[in-house]
């Protein structure tokens, strides 16, 4: 059930209900015209990957700014988009099922809509989907370029798998796909720029093979908020698929040459307890903040540290600052912003301490 706002426009940062979920959005807007810029100089453009926002809101932002259209990691996400009228949805991953390829294939009524295949067996159910529906799908080969997740194996494989996708009456070869998640939070900028390099190798011999095929990739996606930059200026990506850049984490914070974006997601919340001496309580749990990536950090509060979660408490250690009072606010920044953003239904935009707007996060939730 979507719960009700915490907050409406108009009232002052410090009455929003917490925990709650909170945009920075002079840093928000900051990000996306950054991105933006960087990307401008280089032949590719930004599908900024939606895993990370959830919103047609944000997505048509960063639309207006020039990004092509969104990436999605599954069917519901895509749905969530296309309802909320994105014109063109790539589903970076492969999907298998002939329910969610028919839910997909529904879509590419509405918008544009890709997916990716690694096997030929999600070519046969992809194809049988679309021949259903009375539609073409477009689907692209994920190559394996260094993370050994999902991905065939570059070059002939790889070729082969195209060949088949082109071949069919109910498929288009879009393109390949070919993302380097691992080397995203590679500390080293010359590790991760080297990890880059291999996968724009593998990616070029692909794309060389393919063409003494006949075959041309209209899409050659990948790239994350991590290593945007060299596949952009490689000449070989078209597309850039960061996501977390909208809003910055603690965790890309710590590559040593962070991306240069501002932490423009929050969590608000309230301490509620400080019966134990050196530490306060604060009302905002692992149910409100992920931790997968490492603790959050307490938002120009130097010597508060969150120590520990447990589901609806966080643990905040007083190590050399004055104890916060109770009931005072305090500002987390997420350590890691994708698993954060799907704890929420809403978004609450704030300027200037000011709630400016509400956004719903419509492709919230573990449906696939
Ligand atoms: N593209 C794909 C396929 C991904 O899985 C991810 C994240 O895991 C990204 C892009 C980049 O996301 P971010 O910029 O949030 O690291
Ligand atoms: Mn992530």
């Amino acid at each position: 059930m979507l719960q009700a706002p915490p907050a409406e426009p108009g009232m002052r940062e410090d009455e929003i209900d917490t925990p709650a979920l909170v945009i920075d959005l002079d840093a928000f807007e900051h990000n996306l015209d950054t991105m933006a810029a960087l990307l401008a100089p280089t032949e590719a453009k930004l599908r900024a990957h939606a895993k990370t926002h959830k919103s047609p809101v944000v997505a048509k932002l960063q639309m207006a700014r020039g990004a092509v259209g969104q990436c999605v990691q599954k069917v519901a996400e895509a749905e969530a988009l296309a309802w909320g009228g994105v014109p063109d949805v790539l589903v970076t991953n492969q999907v298998v099922g002939p329910r969610k390829l028919a839910r997909l294939a529904a879509l590419s009524r509405i918008c544009e809509v890709g997916l990716c295949a690694d096997d030929e067996a999600q070519v046969v159910l992809a194809e049988q989907a679309a021949e259903a529906a009375g539609i073409r799908l477009k689907m692209l080969v994920e190559i394996d370029v260094g993370m050994a997740r999902g991905g065939i194996e570059a070059g002939p494989p790889a070729v082969a798998l195209a060949e088949r996708i082109a071949a069919s009456k109910h498929l288009i070869f879009g393109g390949l796909q070919a993302y380097h998640g691992s080397a995203q939070h590679i500390r080293e900028p010359e590790k991760r720029a080297g990890a880059i390099a291999e996968a724009v190798a593998r990616t070029r011999r692909t794309m060389e093979q393919l063409a003494q095929r006949g075959l041309s990739c209209a899409i050659v996606g990948g790239a994350g908020t991590g290593t945007f930059r060299h596949e952009a200026a490689s000449g070989v990506y078209t597309e850039i698929q960061a996501g977390s850049y909208a809003f910055m984490d603690v965790d890309y914070a710590k590559n040593d040459d962070a991306p240069p974006f501002r932490h423009a997601l929050f969590v608000a919340t309230t301490v509620m307890s400080r019966a134990a001496p050196g530490i306060v309580v604060v009302d905002c749990g692992h149910k409100g903040v992920a931790v997968d990536s490492g603790m959050p950090g307490v938002w120009e509060r130097p010597g508060l540290r969150f120590a520990g979660a447990s589901d609806e408490h966080g643990k905040i250690m007083v190590e050399d600052a004055a104890a916060p009072a109770l009931g005072e606010r305090l500002r987390l920044v997420p350590g890691h912003c994708d698993p954060t953003v799907d704890r929420y239904d809403w978004y609450v935009g704030v300027r200037k301490g000011r709630v400016e707007c509400l956004w719903p996060i419509a492709a919230r939730g573990g449906m696939a």
